[in-house]
């Protein structure tokens, strides 16, 4: 479906099916709290704080949450581009092994790419640097 307005920062997010039960308690809790179903959504994403999983290393010892900075290269007008984004989740261990989410790096990489093109193509200076944080509204 096509977003109702000509804002090019404006998208419909994919629909999710539900069970009955699960349609009941969103339609109630739209129209108790936030007097419709896009407020209703808007709301939950904004305030919806997660927390990466536990995981065990190989070495057997459980990691520890951390945060890094990774950077992504892009390639603008034959110019190599570089974004460094702070704090993205990643798990240390004491044996000195980092692993990071790659399905969630793949997909931070694809958002940052799409940053660059929007600033792009509606000539806005290009990000040098992102914070996680800002883009997640988290702590
Ligand atoms: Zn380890």
């Amino acid at each position: 479906m096509a977003p109702k307005s000509d804002d090019s920062r404006s998208f419909t997010v994919p629909e999710v099916r539900v069970t009955r039960e699960e349609k009941r308690m969103f339609e109630l809790k739209a129209a108790l709290y936030s007097g419709s179903t896009e407020s209703l959504i808007r709301e939950a994403v904004s305030q919806f704080k997660g927390e990466t999983p536990v995981i065990s290393c190989r070495c057997g010892q459980v990691m520890k949450r951390v945060k890094r900075t990774k950077e992504y290269e892009f390639d603008v007008a034959g110019e190599k581009y570089v974004v460094k984004v702070y704090n993205v989740p990643a798990h240390e261990c004491a044996c000195g092994t980092i692993t990071f989410d790659l399905m969630f790096l793949a997909k931070l990489e694809e958002v940052i790419g799409d940053e660059v093109l929007y600033r792009l193509n509606s000539r806005q200076p290009l990000p040098e640097e992102i914070d996680l944080y800002d883009l997640l509204l988290a702590e």
